[in-house]
């Protein structure tokens, strides 16, 4: 038995603290009747209705995807195009992924079920570090990448990595491979930090995400999250 507000939230309807306003202005029904008490609990045999709409008590499930470039982040496209959960067939649960990838960023991605979960690593005070590597036409100077930790404003908005630092450059193609960190996830952030210092970024993969990464794994493939590793990004 669980916690109603808890189960809404797992459902991705709403977060814990919308739910508990939800039960409280008595618009969550348990087996057909309206419930305001939120010590409610409810098990796998009850009907938990939000505004009427039944909500989904389906197990919590977690993987990790190495996202393969030319991909959406999404779980459909209307023009047709691959979508990352075209990359998990055999999960018949309603995964989504959590936060998104460019289409043309490769890496590591999580994808659930757990709308709660997914809400807590996307909130800006989750400081998960977020590694890339980023693959730039034109070689940065180490004070040009100081200013990625500086932080800039871009289209008004504040960017800004929490480490920096240069794998390799290439003189003769004019790239280097740069390894920068994010806690934040705004949208297109790494390309757009690039573009303002004057580097535009050729490729991009996310190598990191908090203790977990893609070793031993290849574009495309997936596997579940151990229970210890959803713990430790909680
Ligand atoms: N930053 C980007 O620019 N693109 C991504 O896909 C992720 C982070």
């Amino acid at each position: 038995m669980e916690r109603l507000q808890k189960v809404i939230a797992h459902a991705g309807v709403a977060s814990r603290r919308k739910a508990e306003t939800m039960i409280v202005d008595g618009k969550v029904k348990v087996n057909g009747e309206i419930v305001t008490e939120l010590g409610t609990k409810v098990g796998k045999n009850d009907d938990v209705e939000v505004e009427g709409v039944p909500i989904d008590k389906e197990e919590p499930v977690y993987y990790l995807l190495y996202k393969p470039r030319g991909v959406i982040s999404s779980v459909s496209d209307d023009k047709g195009r691959k979508v990352v959960t075209d990359y998990l067939p055999d999960v018949k649960e309603r995964i989504f992924p959590i936060g998104r990838l460019d289409y043309d960023t490769s890496g590591l991605i999580l994808l659930t079920n757990d709308g709660e979960f997914a809400n807590m690593l996307m909130h800006p005070k989750h400081e998960v570090n977020k590694v890339y590597i980023a693959k730039t036409k034109g070689i940065p100077t180490k004070e040009q990448l100081q200013q990625l930790k500086k932080g800039m404003k871009v289209d008004g908005e504040y960017l800004k990595a929490v480490h920096v630092k240069i794998n390799s450059t290439e003189t003769k193609k004019n790239t280097a491979i740069v390894q920068l960190i994010l806690h934040e996830g705004k949208n297109r952030q790494v390309r757009r930090m690039f573009e303002s210092i004057g580097f535009p970024v050729d490729k991009l993969k996310r190598e990191r995400y908090g203790s977990l990464d893609l070793r031993g794994m290849n574009a495309g493939d997936y596997r579940p999250l151990k229970p210890h590793e959803v713990k430790q990004l909680r």
